[in-house]
């Protein structure tokens, strides 16, 4: 069996053919995201004209909230065109369609071939300019009602702090993020022009101040594992996205679970790599389990 996945981001859009092991039989192609909803349309039906014939199903990773029933983004996505969410998925191939976010298709790639395999119960965030979640409990993916679960919006500060890219204030995502990081150092170095570039070196470097910057970003996610934890009593938490390499797991785990009152959890990397979201939708189309 095999799927044509096809990952569409913000900036990026890449499409590749994987088998039901997860393996990546094809070159993995890339296009720049369109700004026109008629284009990525356009996009869309060349990639599937050129390969559906060798596959049985098509895979779609993309940003944005994806219905229950893997067929239709809904709500707004911020980072892509404007009525993305009334593209109707099915009608682009005579074949199967099957869509889902990206940041679930990822967690379920870890949770199958990658560092949450053998969990049951794990909790994947995706450390980006932004921050995607994925949930899995009981060894299926978490949707709730409306397919929109493991959105990390979750509040932080009670007191209006930090305007989220959601609209709302102080999410974990205006946290935990790599945009996150870079509002902490400009709060705590009082210089705008700051970057996470300029926190990174010097937290290599061993410079007081950017370690203090880094440290307050790393445990703002400490505090939303530490919420997490409780909620859902995870075997795992899985870390992935640009962001992820900086942080220290060891110190997260061991401070979480001193925190914690339910049972001990771990805080693990990513190992699927770069192409999660795809091989995730691919098995998630195949229904490999
Ligand atoms: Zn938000």
């Amino acid at each position: 069996m095999k799927a044509l996945a096809i990952d569409v981001g913000g900036t990026k859009i890449y499409n590749a053919v994987i088998n039901e092991k997860g393996e990546i039989l094809s070159d993995v192609v890339k296009h720049s995201t369109p700004r026109d909803l008629d284009e990525i349309k356009n996009i869309f039906k060349d990639i599937i004209k050129k390969h559906e014939k060798e596959v049985d199903v098509i895979a779609f990773s993309t940003a944005g909230a994806v219905n229950n029933e893997n067929t239709k983004v809904i709500g707004s996505t911020g980072n892509l065109v404007k009525g993305y969410s009334s593209i109707e998925f099915k009608n682009l191939s005579d074949k199967k369609v099957f869509v889902e976010n990206d940041a679930n298709a990822a967690a379920w790639a870890e949770h199958v071939l990658g560092a949450s395999k053998g969990c049951a119960n794990s909790i994947m965030l995706t450390l980006g300019t932004g921050v995607g979640g994925g949930i899995i409990l009981n060894n299926k993916l978490f949707k709730g009602k409306s397919g929109s679960a493991g959105e990390m919006h979750f509040k932080m500060y009670p007191d209006k702090r930090r305007k989220c890219t959601c609209g709302s204030y102080d999410c974990f995502e205006a946290y935990a993020s790599g945009s996150g990081l870079k509002k902490t150092a400009e709060e705590m170095s009082h210089d705008e022009n700051i970057t996470t570039y300029d926190v990174i070196d010097g937290l290599k470097s061993g410079d007081e101040k950017m370690t203090a910057i880094f440290n307050k970003w790393q445990n703002d996610i400490l505090t939303g594992i530490i919420g997490l934890g409780n909620l859902f009593d995870p075997d795992c938490f899985v870390f992935s996205g640009s962001m992820a390499e900086f942080i220290d797991t060891e110190y997260l785990e061991k401070s979480a679970n001193a925190e914690i009152i339910t049972q001990p959890t771990k805080v693990l990397k990513a190992t699927t790599g770069n192409y999660a979201g795809m091989i995730g939708a691919a098995l998630l189309a195949l229904e490999v389990q």
